[in-house]
C-alpha cells in the first residue's frame, strides 16, 4: 500500500527537512511522466526543451517571489553551501589585494571563515563565540576593514538558532549572505546584497542544489585560471548548465516557489505565519523558563530553528522519546551543542507546532 498523509509524522529536522504535502503529491503525480513530456523529470536531458522550461520557470518564480532586480544572476549550483564557502573567496578575495570581513555568529559562519582563510586575508569583524553564539552584533559592534573585498555573514545560524532581523550595516563593501536556513522565509531587499546563497534542503527544497543570487558586476571578478566549475562566470554564461545541473532538485525548488506564490500568497504571508509559529514555541519556553532554557538571546531568536535545553540530559532524552511517541520527530539538537532543536521551516504546518507546544506544556508540567 502506498503511504498516505496519515503515515506522516511532524518532522522537525534541521535539514533535509519537511516539504509541503501538496508539493510531495505533485512530485508523486508527475513521477511516471511530466505532463506533455512522456518521461519523468529524472529521465530527461538537461538540454531538453522540457527541462529548459523547468529551469526558466524556477528562476522566474524565484525572481517574482523575491522581486530580484535587473542586474542579478540566479545560479543553480552543486556542492552545497560548503562549496560556496570556498567559491566565494576564490572568486572575490584571491587576487583582490584586499581583506574580506566575516561576522561569526555561529558554527556556519566559523566554517565559512576557515575556508576563506585558506585563500586570502579573511578577517573576523565580530565574533560571538565568547558568549557561546547566543547573540548577533548590534550595528556599532563589528570592526570593519577600511576597504574590504566583501563582508560575509550568516543570516540564520541553524545550529545555535540566532537570526539577523535585518542586514548588517557594513558601508559600501559588497554584502554576501549565507541564507541557507532562512531563504524564502521572509521578503528581502536583494539590492542590498552583492550575493546571497542558500542550499535548498533547509527551507527551499531537497538536497542537491544551492541557489546563488549574484550581482552581475561581481561576476566579472574571478580569474580564468580557476578550475572551471569554481568560476561563477562560467555558470552564469551557461545558464546553470555548465555541467549537468541537479535536475530533480531544481524541479522541486520550482514547485516550492510556486507553492509559495500561489498557495501561500508570497513571502510576506509566509513571514507572518512563521512569526506566529515561532511565537507559540518561544511562548512555552518563556512560560516555563526555569525548565526550558532557550539558547539565543530573546531579541535574536531564530524563527526557523528554536534551540533550548532542559534541566538535565536525562530529561532531554526522555523529552525526545516522549515526543516521538506523539509523532514529533527529529527534535535532537545538533551534536555540537546538544539539547533540543525544533526546526519550524515554511513547510511545518501550524498543526505541527500546536502538537509540539502541547507536548512541551505537558512535559514541563509533569517534570518540573
Ligand atoms: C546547512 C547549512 C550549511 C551547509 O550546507 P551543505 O549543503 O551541507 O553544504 C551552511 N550554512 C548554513 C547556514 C546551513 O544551515
Amino acid at each position: 500500500m502506498p503511504a498516505t498523509i496519515a503515515d506522516r509524522m511532524y518532522n522537525f529536522s534541521a535539514g533535509p527537512a519537511v516539504l509541503p504535502v501538496t508539493v510531495l503529491e505533485q512530485i508523486r503525480d508527475e513521477m511516471l511522466a511530466l505532463p506533455g513530456v512522456g518521461s519523468s523529470v529524472l529521465e530527461i536531458s538537461h538540454r531538453s526543451k522540457a527541462f529548459d522550461e523547468i529551469l526558466n520557470q524556477t528562476e522566474a518564480s524565484l525572481r517574482k517571489l523575491l522581486s530580484i532586480p535587473e542586474g542579478y544572476s540566479v545560479l543553480f549550483l552543486q556542492g552545497g553551501s560548503r562549496l560556496q564557502f570556498s567559491m566565494i573567496p576564490l572568486n572575490f578575495l584571491q587576487d583582490s589585494g584586499r581583506p574580506a570581513d566575516y561576522l561569526i555568529t555561529g558554527t556556519w559562519g566559523k566554517s565559512a571563515l576557515a575556508e576563506a582563510k585558506k585563500v586570502g586575508e579573511a578577517r573576523v569583524a565580530w565574533d560571538g563565540s565568547p558568549d557561546n553564539f547566543n547573540a548577533i552584533p548590534s550595528s556599532s559592534d563589528p570592526s570593519w576593514s577600511e576597504d574590504s573585498a566583501y563582508v560575509h555573514y550568516t543570516s540564520n545560524e541553524t545550529i545555535q538558532g540566532v537570526q539577523f532581523t535585518s542586514e548588517p550595516e557594513c558601508g559600501t563593501s559588497p554584502l554576501i549572505c549565507d541564507a541557507s536556513s532562512d531563504f524564502l522565509s521572509r521578503p528581502l531587499d536583494i539590492s542590498r546584497y552583492g550575493m546571497i546563497y542558500a542550499c535548498a534542503q533547509k527551507n527551499a527544497g531537497p538536497a542537491g542544489v544551492t541557489i546563488a543570487i549574484i550581482k552581475d558586476e561581481l561576476l566579472e571578478q574571478g580569474a580564468d585560471t580557476l578550475p572551471g566549475y569554481l568560476l561563477y562566470r562560467n555558470h552564469a554564461k551557461a545558464k546553470s548548465c555548465y555541467n549537468t545541473p541537479p535536475t530533480f532538485a531544481v524541479y522541486v525548488v520550482g514547485l516550492i516557489a510556486k507553492w509559495l506564490l500561489n498557495e501561500v500568497g508570497g513571502l510576506a504571508a509566509i513571514e507572518k505565519t512563521n512569526g506566529e509559529k515561532a511565537a507559540k514555541v518561544y511562548g512555552v519556553i518563556d512560560q516555563h523558563d526555569t525548565f526550558y532554557r532557550g539558547h539565543a538571546k530573546k531579541d535574536v531568536r531564530s524563527k526557523m530553528n528554536v534551540t533550548f535545553r532542559l534541566p538535565t540530559e536525562e530529561l532531554e532524552t526522555q523529552f525526545l522519546s516522549g515526543a516521538k511517541t506523539e509523532g514529533l520527530t527529529d527534535l535532537k539538537g545538533h551534536r555540537s551543542v546538544g539539547g533540543i532543536r525544533a526546526s519550524i521551516y515554511n513547510a511545518m504546518p501550524v498543526e505541527g507546532v500546536d502538537a509540539l507546544t502541547k507536548f512541551m506544556q505537558d512535559f514541563a508540567n509533569k517534570n518540573s
